[in-house]
């Protein structure tokens, strides 16, 4: 049977870098690393869900079909033929394969393990790149195709968008089954034998998870590093976004036993962004899970341990040091610790928004946003400056611009000057008692309803770009009593940290960027008047590293 799997299949083109061939060179430099083997139609070269990761293959002759679901499923994802390499970017983080490789027609592959692979990849940077783009690009070929896990599940349950949401902040293929509508689903359910009422389940090559907490679904795809912590680290960094991201990279790589945590996937809110035009180095833009996904694998290479899911609950000293407390009772152990938990910029409680976000909905009104919707008409919602400044600038592009508030004067939350400026500004219309309560169009925003809340009377209107600033709340109860804040709960830091916060200090003062306590640091959004730019994030979180160096020596 399996001799006949993607029998008559064409290799895939090699779009976007994913699948190219190796030359003679670099063929050779791999034979050095590796050894050649003939196979038979059939062989399996690696298998989905095996925990002991897998090699690197480069097909010598022969083709290799990668296969989901093999000996049952049977769907081929792609063909390999010669000179091409298998693989994706769990090779390089020795997680499970989430496909299996069976040759289909004979010849010859070169197998090389995976350590080598690190040797090459660190030493030659035009293979180590092409290596790179081609399984990135996998990786987004496979979540198009959800060449992953199975997961099934009905769309009104909460634990099945809890996984769906773990999965998608985790760039994990998958596919979903909804028990509502998908025959398919309910064919699947019978054939293990699991009840209705035992959804959502996750089906994979490992097995089969009834319901599992994230950190199960974790455990069975190989995410995050595995292993005990050391009984104390350097430093914990907790909140995995760019500052998170950055200040790992730079705390592994001088020198620091550097442990990060997240609660739910590496990346932060950047990695929700479809397109990053302001992060230097990246002239035409880079979308934020690929610029995430390489800071990991980058971190990682340096020798930070990033360990997912895991969210902090509570914090506490002893003997000079930290302990972080983890959500189902575990604890790390710090003598420095770097907060980067980001801040939820807050969302309209609406149906179908997540659809919309990038396309249409924005939480940024910069040059680039105000570029996309040029001569369009746009909506902005919130009654603060932000929302003030984002009207005052998005007036200049787009052909019209309505500010939408919830109450009756603008003044009570907005700084008179800009609400004068507004009220001069004849391309702005002010909307009071005005709530979005519905967002319209096929593949992008096209229309808003916009209700009010008295009366009830609704109104559409044509909106190609929605922004939204209603305020943004820091991930900070965990760190209650623990850290000075300001009024909305972000943390206080260097000179902002003022009177009887000053007090564990002596006659010295905090360092930019460190807390009101000794030792914790804290950066990106999650800090008082942060900038809220990835850039940013980036800097403060290597900077602190700095610092955290400093406060070591001052011990
Ligand atoms: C849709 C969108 C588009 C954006 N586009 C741009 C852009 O184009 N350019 C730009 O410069 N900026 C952009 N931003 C802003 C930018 O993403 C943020 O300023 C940046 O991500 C902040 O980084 P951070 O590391 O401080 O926090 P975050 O990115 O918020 O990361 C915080 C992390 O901490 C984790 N966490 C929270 N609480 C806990 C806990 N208790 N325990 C463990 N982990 C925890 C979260 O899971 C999260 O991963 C955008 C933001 C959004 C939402």
């Amino acid at each position: 049977m399996s001799e006949a799997l993607g029998a008559g299949m064409e290799e895939p083109s090699d779009r976007d870098g994913a699948f190219p061939r190796l030359s003679d060179e670099q063929r050779e430099r791999f034979r050095k690393l590796g050894e050649v083997r003939a196979v038979r139609p059939g062989d399996v070269l690696f298998r989905e869900g095996d925990p002991g990761g897998y090699d690197f293959f480069v097909v010598e002759s022969g083709a290799v079909a990668v296969v989901q679901g093999y000996g049952h499923e049977n769907r081929v994802i792609a063909i390999h033929g010669a000179h091409r390499f298998l693989g994706e970017l769990n090779l390089l983080t020795g997680s499970p394969p989430l496909l299996t490789a069976v040759v289909r027609d004979a010849g010859e592959v070169l197998q090389v393990p995976v350590s080598q692979l690190r040797t090459i990849v660190s030493s030659d940077e035009a293979l180590s790149n092409l290596i790179l783009r081609a399984f990135l690009a996998r990786r987004s070929i496979m979540i198009d195709l959800g060449a992953g896990v199975k997961v099934v599940g009905s769309r009104y349950s909460r634990d099945t968008r809890r996984l769906r949401e773990f999965l998608a902040r985790n760039r994990m293929p998958y596919q979903w089954m909804d028990l509502e509508d998908d025959e398919e689903a309910d064919k699947l359910l019978h054939a293990l034998g699991i009840e209705a009422g035992e959804t959502p389940v996750v089906v994979g090559g490992a097995g089969v998870l009834r319901n599992p907490s994230n950190g199960e679904l974790a455990a069975m795809l190989g995410l995050g590093s595995r292993g005990e912590p050391p009984a104390m680290c350097d430093l914990v960094i907790v909140g995995g976004g760019p500052a998170g991201l950055a200040a790992a990279l730079y705390g592994a790589s001088e020198g620091l036993d550097t442990q990060a945590i997240d609660a739910v996937a590496f990346g932060g809110q950047a990695s929700t962004s479809a397109r990053i035009e302001n992060y230097l180095g990246f002239p035409t833009g880079i979308s934020g899970s690929e610029l995430a996904e390489r800071a990991q694998l980058q971190a990682r290479r340096l020798g930070a341990r990033l360990v997912v899911p895991a969210q902090a609950v509570g914090l506490v000293e002893a003997d000079g040091h930290y302990a972080i407390e983890i959500e189902g009772g575990d604890a790390i152990n710090g003598r420095t610790v770097i907060v980067a938990t980001g801040a939820q910029y807050r969302r309209l409680d609406l149906p179908d928004i997540e659809r919309y976000e990038g396309a249409g909905v924005y939480y940024a009104a910069t040059q680039s946003e105000a570029q996309t919707c040029a001569a369009d008409p746009v909506v902005i919602v919130g009654g603060g400056n932000s929302a003030g400044q984002a009207a005052m600038f998005l007036s200049q592009h787009a052909s019209s611009c309505r500010l939408l508030i919830r109450g009756g004067d603008l003044a009570k939350s907005m700084s008179r000057y800009l609400v004068d400026e507004i009220e001069r500004r004849e391309q702005v219309e002010v909307l009071v008692h005005s709530e979005i309560v519905e967002l319209r169009g096929e593949d992008a925003l096209e229309a808003v309803v916009v209700a009010d809340p008295s009366t009830g009377q609704r109104t559409e209107l044509e909106a190609k770009a929605l922004f939204v600033f209603i305020g943004a709340s820091p991930h900070t109860g965990w760190l209650s009593g623990h850290v000075a804040m300001d009024e909305h709960c972000f943390v206080l830091t260097g000179r902002d940290v003022q009177g009887a916060d000053l007090a564990l200090f002596g006659d010295e003062q905090p360092f930019f960027l460190e807390t009101s306590r000794p030792g914790i640091f804290a950066v990106g959004d999650v800090h008082s008047g942060s900038i809220k730019r990835v850039a940013s994030a980036v800097g403060e979180g290597s900077m602190a590293v700095r610092l955290v160096h400093q406060h070591l020596a001052r011990r």
